[in-house]
């Protein structure tokens, strides 16, 4: 064991995103399954313009059999822009 606390990995924040959805399952019907629901979670680089933004999107694309439905969980945005952007809020 490490005395030092490694910081927290991309996977370990997926890991903890894809724990919380499948205990609440499919958005529509709450499928969670498995062999039911299927999921493939990661990190997406935000890109404009085929430039990467700094940005990093942590989601996954689920699909719920029994719905027969696609879609996109988007669990968090990190990373800081690499332009400054003076119209946008922060939260
Ligand atoms: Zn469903």
């Amino acid at each position: 064991m490490s005395p030092t606390f490694p910081p927290i990995s991309d996977e370990e924040i997926i890991e903890h995103y894809v724990f919380e959805m499948l205990k609440k399952g499919c958005r529509e019907c709450g499928e969670n399954r498995e062999g039911h629901f299927f999921y493939e979670a990661g990190v997406q680089d935000e890109d404009e313009h085929g430039m990467k933004n700094g940005l990093k999107w942590y989601m996954a694309k689920a699909y719920c059999q029994p719905c027969d439905i696609h879609y996109d969980e988007l669990f968090e945005v990190r990373g800081e822009l690499d332009e400054s952007n003076k119209n946008s809020k922060e939260t």
